[in-house]
């Protein structure tokens, strides 16, 4: 599996993107995907609530933490809002 740095196919920005399960013309950033409304259906999810390719990215221990608890907020919404 191949991990890109390039524009998502849904959102428009910049970031970590892997090509869609379901649509191969489609590179998916993590927060697309995790919010996709196809992600029941989906066989293999490309991205999955995890937040170790962010942490590295974090340069400072204090903001690091910081950065992972407002992500596994943001993930937590998302989650609630599949389950809706
Ligand atoms: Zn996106």
């Amino acid at each position: 599996m191949t991990i890109y740095w390039e524009r998502c196919s849904i959102c428009g920005n910049y970031n970590l993107v892997k090509q869609c399960t379901i649509y191969q013309d489609v590179i998916v950033c993590p927060h697309c995907c995790l919010s996709c409304v196809k992600r029941r259906e989906c066989s293999k999810p490309v991205w999955f609530p995890e937040i170790k390719l962010f942490a590295k990215r974090e340069a400072i221990p204090g903001k690091r933490r910081e950065a992972e608890k407002v992500f596994m907020e943001l993930l937590g919404m998302l989650g609630e809002e599949e389950k809706s």
